[in-house]
């Protein structure tokens, strides 16, 4: 599966590209630029608990003359992390506060389904007491104070990503286990059928639980995946009995 991409967006001189190094220091195994569209892009991948992804800093975006005011860089860079990123890290300045720049990408941004963590950077010193109210306005839920020049409190900036993707949410998670359904009426061989395929050239693993949902579900392993086939013979007869009919 592809590196989930984290990118980090705000407006210009928030402290994106130094946060971006502080993230991505010391850990950095594969520098890819990649040409074309994103020529000015900067992506790096990184691991933290285990988990790689490909952290994206988006301030080096090549602008074209309409764009180039600060408001088209930033509805620039929020298109291009809706489109591409897994999580988006928007960071703002908690030194100077929230400016217009600031709210109109929060705007921008409130339209995409994407994960976004608030990250208060240049918070130098006063990482209890930043103005957290203020942030918490923009209804990403609870913003992380972090000085991206000293390296203070990245960590639980990590941690929070690592969790907020898509991953490591339940109901995002890639099922490894592929069902397939045997319908047909009674008698037309389903049952035969399913032990054809199972029969042949194919290893039936132990029960994995959660996937079995009656006797008649049977797990097997083919070219290293997984699938559960289902034989609805038994659903069939069981309706039967319930609708006490007989055919
Ligand atoms: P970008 O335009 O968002 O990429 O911002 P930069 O990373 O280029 O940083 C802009 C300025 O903010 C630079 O002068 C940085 O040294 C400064 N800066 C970045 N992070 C911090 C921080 O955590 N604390 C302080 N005090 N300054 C910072
Ligand atoms: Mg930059």
């Amino acid at each position: 599966m592809a590196k989930p991409v984290v990118a980090i967006i705000g407006r210009p001189n928030v402290g994106k590209s130094t946060l971006f190094n502080r993230l991505v220091g010391g850990r950095v195994a594969i520098v890819d630029d990649t040409p074309g569209v994103t020529r000015d892009r900067l992506y790096r991948d990184t691991e933290w608990q285990n988990t790689w992804m490909t952290f994206v800093d988006t301030g080096g975006i090549d602008l074209v003359e309409e764009e180039s005011t600060i408001l088209g860089q930033v509805r620039l860079q929020a298109a291009i992390a809706m489109e591409e990123a897994d999580v988006i890290v928007y960071v703002v300045d908690g030194r100077t506060g929230l400016t217009p720049e600031d709210r109109e990408l929060a705007l921008l941004l409130r339209r995409t389904k994407k994960p976004i963590i608030v990250c208060v950077n240049k918070t130098d010193q006063f990482v209890n007491n930043f103005n957290a109210l203020e942030f918490y306005s923009l209804g990403f839920g609870e913003p992380i104070p972090v000085s991206s020049l000293h390296g203070m409190n990245t960590g639980d900036l990590l941690d929070a990503i690592v969790q907020a993707l898509p991953m490591n949410e339940e109901e995002h998670r890639e099922p490894d286990i592929i069902p397939i359904a045997v319908i047909g009426r009674p008698n037309v061989g389903k049952s035969s059928l399913v032990n054809a395929l199972i029969g042949q050239n194919r290893t039936i693993v132990s029960e994995i639980p959660g996937t079995t949902r009656d006797a008649i579900d049977t797990p097997f392993k083919a070219n290293g995946q997984n699938f559960v086939i289902i034989d609805t013979a038994g659903l069939w007869k069981k309706k039967k009995v319930e609708n006490g009919t007989d055919s």
